[in-house]
């Protein structure tokens, strides 16, 4: 770190300013607002600088080093001539004295420097590239700005007014910091913060902070892009996470750092737990007032059993969450440029199974299949050559095109295409594996390498 940010209390402080321009100015209005008490000192002042002088203190002179210390302890100094030999001059003078020193737009000379700054008192956020690159920090200023919804500094302002009271109701640190997380986690997902303080107090009302809470999320297909903000903000809250295999390192790093990390990971034919035992874990941990994230590749709703998990919870009484996130077959669909519908071509979608819960592989479509629609295969690619003999034995023409996509979304993402007649040999020559989708139909001729 090159320098260190701090937020300087300038109330009721002085500052010096030498130079009466335009870039004086631009600082003492800045300065002017955080609470300061000015003092400029320059042979000749502009309209503006000179306007300050109402409430401020301005000395026309030219300057020497005993100015440093006419005015009496100083928080710093702000250099702004257009002189440089004299800007040069004055920042040795105030390292003689110890004073910090700021020689605008010379980061050479400067003690400390002014960073870009959102100001949605009292929430500030100040954005630094320590003069490597202004511009940056000014556009990287804008996107925070442009991320925040309006009402964010009121609403900090009512919670601080309401500290107290939440302290009082909320004895513990844990269940203020949950408290405060579900305030404001929903506030800054709005575009614009709702009414205060009613909502606060509505919070406080109905918070039943005793209960835990179960939040069923969908991870999405592995890249860590595809995770749904909804996804990240609960990742970031749970006390404990639940996660399955597909859920890759990358973005069980995303969880909050404390959380407690569990792995009840499926793999076919290899269940570190059962899925009544994951059941009852999240019950069991909601009810001993945690906030537990099931966490799970692809969504939770499509060959995921987050179905069993919501019955577990709704039967008993636990409270619950299910969040979407991108399904394995949409991942494959676009990330393998294998669009599932396209005009002319394919007009509807079949999500199957290539393994039942009994680990029967795949047998037989259960309604005919029509030429123009797509089938997409989980959990296929281990009875492929079951899935395609069915197909076949269904009526598909044995130049069906089909594609495997392993990895979806993943950079170790790998796309096979054939045919029905030739994937099976091929998938023999290639080195392939799970986790992959399987997607039948005249769609695949879609696909590009
Ligand atoms: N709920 C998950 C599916 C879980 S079943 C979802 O919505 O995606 C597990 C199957 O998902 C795997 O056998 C495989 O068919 C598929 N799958 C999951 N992640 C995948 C990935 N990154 N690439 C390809 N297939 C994947």
């Amino acid at each position: 770190m090159n320098t260190l940010p701090l937020f300087f209390d300038l109330q009721d402080k002085t500052v010096l300013i030498i130079g009466g321009g335009e870039v004086a100015m631009r600082k003492a209005s800045l300065l002017e607002r955080a609470g300061a008490r000015l003092v400029v000192l320059a042979e000749a002042f502009n309209d503006d600088v000179a306007a300050l002088g109402e409430r401020h203190t301005l000395v026309q002179k030219s300057y020497e080093a005993a100015d440093l210390s006419r005015f009496g302890a100083l928080a710093f100094i702000i250099v702004a001539t257009d002189n440089h030999a004299l800007n040069v001059r004055i920042h040795q003078d105030a390292k003689a004295l110890g004073v910090a020193v700021n020689v605008v737009d010379t980061p050479d000379l400067c003690d400390f420097i002014f960073p870009a700054i959102v100001d949605r008192s009292p929430v500030v956020i100040g954005v630094s590239s320590n003069g490597k690159a202004p511009v940056l920090a000014r556009l990287i200023r804008a996107k925070i700005e442009s991320s925040l919804p309006s009402g964010i500094g009121a609403l900090a302002k009512k919670a601080g007014e309401f500290r107290a009271v939440v302290k009082d109701k909320l004895p513990t640190i844990n269940e203020r910091r949950h408290f405060w997380e579900r305030v404001f986690g929903k506030a800054l997902n709005d575009t614009k913060v709702a009414a205060l303080p009613d909502e606060l107090n509505d919070f406080i009302a109905n918070d039943n902070t005793k209960t835990g809470e179960v939040y069923i999320v969908g991870a999405g297909a592995g890249d860590p892009d595809l995770l749904t903000f909804k996804a990240l903000r609960l990742m970031q809250q749970a006390d404990v996470v639940l996660y399955d295999a597909l859920v890759s390192d990358e973005i069980l790093d995303l969880c909050r750092r404390d959380s407690d990390k569990i792995f009840v990971g499926k793999k076919r034919s290899n269940h570190s737990k059962s899925q009544d035992e994951i059941n009852a874990l999240l019950v069991e941990l909601a009810k001993q007032g945690k906030r537990v994230l099931r966490l799970k590749g692809g969504d939770p709703f499509v060959f995921g059993r987050g179905g069993e998990e919501m019955l577990a919870c709704q039967k008993a009484g636990v409270p619950y969450q299910v969040v979407s996130g991108i399904t394995s077959a949409l991942a494959a669909s676009s990330y393998a440029g294998i669009p599932l519908t396209q005009r002319g071509v394919a007009t509807s979608v079949r999500f199957l199974t290539g393994c039942y819960q009994t680990n029967e592989a795949f047998d037989g479509l259960k309604s005919a299949y029509q030429p123009d629609e797509t089938l997409v295969f989980y959990m296929g690619l281990h009875a492929l050559d079951k899935i395609v003999a069915s197909l076949l034995s269904s009526g598909l023409p044995s130049d069906t095109p089909i594609a495997i996509v392993a990895n979806a979304s993943l950079p170790t993402q790998q796309v096979l295409k054939g045919t029905l007649d030739d994937i099976v040999a091929k998938r023999h020559a290639s080195d392939i594996s799970a986790p992959a989708i399987i997607i039948v139909g005249k769609v695949v001729d879609l696909h590009q390498t």
